[in-house]
């Protein structure tokens, strides 16, 4: 069974030979030879390089979008922890000042086992 060429084009790369796909990307011709399937879709060898070169940006994306996820979970993980010491303080103002400021310099959880006394 043969393949009924879109427009009667030619390869972009390989002008003896009918097209058999259309690049999704750029929207040339090109024979089963020059295309990829790439993501589901059906690019050129030179759009792959870019997708390619994309698809490298996309992952770096996603990476950059991992690391504020994880610091505002961290971000929840200390304000948690330090609502639950802060409770414990906030019955003496002048020490929760003083707290916070030690919890600036020394970690939420050394305060928290140390329970710092004015
Ligand atoms: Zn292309
Ligand atoms: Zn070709």
């Amino acid at each position: 069974m043969k393949a009924p060429s879109p427009v009667g084009q030619r390869c972009v790369n390989h002008p003896e030979r009918e097209s058999s796909a259309r690049c999704l990307s750029c929207g040339r011709f090109y024979c089963r030879e020059c295309v990829t399937e790439h993501d589901g879709r059906i690019i050129c060898a030179a759009c792959l390089a870019k997708a390619g070169e994309g698809g490298g940006d996309r992952r770096r994306g996603l990476h950059a979008l991992g690391t504020p996820a994880a610091l505002i979970a961290a971000l929840v993980l200390a304000y948690a922890a330090f609502y639950t010491a802060g409770r414990a303080l906030i019955a003496l103002p002048s020490a929760f000042h003083e707290g916070a400021a030690a919890a600036s310099d020394t970690s939420t959880y050394g305060m928290h086992e140390d329970t710092p006394r004015p």
